[in-house]
């Protein structure tokens, strides 16, 4: 597989960590791709955080989508590219999963509460 410098353009040697045509660092292939996984992470902490506003009111499914939300905060939050979202995806899966905690227990205290009387 062919790599190519992100300054210049010009082709590159696939292990090469500088360019040997305009001197700049270039990233090995392992440090790109855990780049690209802690930038998908960062949008995908969001999008679960999104995702768990959404269905925080069905049982279950909501707690399922913090959790995973919170999960790709944690890859998330090193991005610098999307540091933003990070945070944002953080916020939300963190808050969603107290609420969908909160909902969940209300719903077992309702089933359980006449039981005991
Ligand atoms: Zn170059």
């Amino acid at each position: 597989m062919a790599r190519f410098c992100s300054n210049c353009g010009k082709e590159i040697e696939d292990k090469a960590t500088i360019c040997v045509h305009c001197g700049v660092q270039v990233n090995n292939l392992e440090e790109q791709r855990e780049q690209y996984l802690i930038d998908k992470s960062a949008k995908n902490s969001l999008i679960f955080g999104i995702v768990s506003l959404l269905t925080c009111s069905i049982p279950l499914l909501g707690f399922i989508m913090s959790v995973i939300g919170v999960c790709y905060s944690f890859k998330g939050l090193k991005s610098e590219k999307y540091k933003g979202m990070a945070i944002g995806g953080t916020i939300l899966s963190i808050l969603f999963l107290v609420v969908s905690i909160i909902i969940f227990s209300f719903l077992i205290a309702l089933i359980l509460l006449p039981s005991m009387f």
